[in-house]
């Protein structure tokens, strides 16, 4: 079973959470003339990575807020977590 560091709660069972996608995906500046295949891209295209990146998570049976969770997708480890609004570095 995988466990995950929430930092607004701490370590607590992978069950509590949901998977909510790639933590990397950029939505497209507001205001700005976007092509309908950057739309496309935004909403529906991944590049479902094998290795380490970050993924949105929601800690859904806990505090309910959205993190960051950087994940091995190959082994499954976690290395860090950061509350949502936090920067990638
Ligand atoms: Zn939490």
């Amino acid at each position: 079973m995988l466990y995950i560091n929430c930092p607004h709660c701490g370590m607590r069972s992978q069950n509590e959470f949901s998977y909510g996608g790639d933590a990397s995906v950029k939505r497209p500046e507001l205001g700005k003339e976007v092509s309908d295949q950057e739309w496309n891209n935004f909403v529906y295209n991944r590049k479902s990575l094998r290795g380490k990146h970050w993924e949105l998570w929601q800690h859904l049976f806990g505090c309910r807020q959205w993190i960051k969770v950087e994940r091995d997708t190959a082994t499954h480890e976690i290395f860090s977590t950061l509350k949502a609004n936090e920067e990638i570095s």
